[in-house]
């Protein structure tokens, strides 16, 4: 049954919503068009916060839309749906959705149950049903500036619990990346997942393999990059989800006895948390090279128990690691490039006399290196002074790095060796 909270009942303003998804509220209103703000920006701004986007639900069709702004593309197959250009925003606007699958081919349904296509349209009450979370699915009204909720979302958003609509195992088979929005939307809400959207999880899981490796990139990115990395891979992992994005990861996680890919991980992930709690910008290879790491190494160890020499076996392991990653989540070339060169920079660090410290200190993914090196000297994967030497050198003047790049007696540039007292050192920099 529908209940329709008044503006009264209610915490969202207008002058919380972005003037360029007003316009279109408006312009589709005077039209004589319904029209919603739907989605996240409906569930944030009743939390307080800030959307991320601004998207639009209407009974207008995509050529319909187009003809009221000529600042409009029309996008998407799976979804047809209309884009409205403001400069750089861009306001989502989609028709409702029906909820009977038709004859023609507006709809299609693979054999699995996944949807392929969707774009049988219909009216408000029939697209909250499509609609993946009660808190996803309330609709504010501009005619009246009310809340329409069908699905007891504004209940659930009070109680922060997050609630798959209709039969959890189904709307999981029609998307399986619903499970990694679940964790996601979790995660960021501070919301729990209900009982019953999330007993399914565990047994639905391998379905995410269906998903095409360009949209689970997309997902990886939002799961990993928003600030809660670590949370969400926590909790990826206790919902078996993150075997499936990152087997190799996964599986070195389980098998290795000693905490170090679990712990390098980890204060790879809050890091970059850190950095996006105050505002810095954070770069997906730097992350990606961290979650690839530890199947790198295992995947160079092996090389080199087989006789390829360190530099072979390295540039050997890293194609392979990358190419059974990219079948999964299809990362672009310029950032699997960057992870290969954040990556084969490790083992330079390790010479510190004559000019190669001064060419290293040139190359332009330099700095990401040079962080990737702290993180593993800080979880015990590498030498905390061979850090501080880099660290030193950065600061040193010309004449100062002259001096410690010449070779001393004994010392020719030779690769450290590691030694086990770093390791002590390991729980107390991860609680830091
Ligand atoms: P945010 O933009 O903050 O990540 P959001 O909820 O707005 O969160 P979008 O991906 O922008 O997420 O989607 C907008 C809305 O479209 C959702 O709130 C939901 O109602 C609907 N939606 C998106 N993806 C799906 C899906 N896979 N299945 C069902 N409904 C979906
Ligand atoms: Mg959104």
């Amino acid at each position: 049954m529908v209940k329709i909270y008044p503006r009264s009942e209610h915490c969202i303003s207008r002058s919380k919503i972005s003037e360029n998804a007003l316009k279109v509220l408006i312009r589709l209103k005077k039209a004589n068009f319904e029209a919603y703000l739907v989605g996240g920006c409906v569930r944030d701004l009743l939390l307080g916060r800030e959307p991320k986007d601004f998207d639009v639900a209407t009974n207008a069709s995509p050529e319909q839309i187009k003809q009221i702004f000529r600042n409009c593309r029309i996008i998407g197959r799976r979804f047809r749906l209309a884009h409205v250009f403001f400069g750089r925003e861009i306001i989502e606007v989609a028709t409702f959705r029906g909820s009977e699958p038709d004859e023609s081919d507006q709809q299609v349904v693979h054999e699995d149950g996944r949807l392929l296509r969707d774009n049988v349209f219909g009216t408000l009450e029939q697209d909250v049903w499509r609609r993946d979370f009660t808190v996803n699915a309330l609709y504010y009204n501009i005619r009246d500036f009310s809340v329409v909720d069908y699905t007891g979302g504004m209940q659930d958003h009070t109680a922060g619990v997050l609630r798959l609509i209709g039969d959890p195992a189904t709307r999981y088979r029609e998307d399986p990346v619903r499970m990694l929005r679940a964790i996601r939307f979790a995660v960021k809400l501070g919301f729990s997942l209900h009982p019953d959207t999330k007993q399914p999880i565990h047994q639905c899981a391998e379905l995410l393999k269906s998903i095409p490796s360009a949209r689970l990139y997309d997902e990886m990115l939002k799961l990993f990059l928003s600030g809660y990395g670590l949370q969400t891979f926590e909790m990826l992992r206790h919902y078996g989800l993150f075997a499936i994005l990152f087997p190799a990861t996964d599986k070195c996680l389980e098998t290795q006895e000693q905490d170090f890919p679990r712990l390098f991980l980890i204060k790879a992930l809050d890091n970059s948390d850190k950095r996006f709690a105050s505002g810095k910008s954070l770069t997906p290879y730097f992350l990606l090279a961290a979650i690839l790491w530890e199947p790198l190494q295992l995947a160079v160890k092996k090389r080199m128990l087989a006789g390829e020499n360190e530099t072979i076996a390295y540039q050997n392991a890293a194609n392979q690691v990358l190419s059974d990653q990219i079948k999964i989540t299809a990362m672009p070339r310029h950032i699997t490039q960057a992870m290969r060169d954040v990556w084969f920079l490790q083992n330079k660090f390790t010479r510190t006399v004559g000019v190669r410290p001064f060419r290293l200190l040139e190359q332009v993914k330099f700095r990401a290196a040079y962080d990737f090196l702290e993180l593993r000297a800080a979880t015990g994967g590498s030498d905390p002074q061979l850090v501080e030497w880099w660290t030193q050198f950065q600061l040193a003047d010309e004449e100062l790095r002259q001096k410690m790049t010449t070779p001393t007696k004994g010392s020719q540039g030779k690769p450290r060796r590691k030694s086990g007292r770093y390791r002590s050192k390991v729980k107390s920099a991860i609680q830091e």
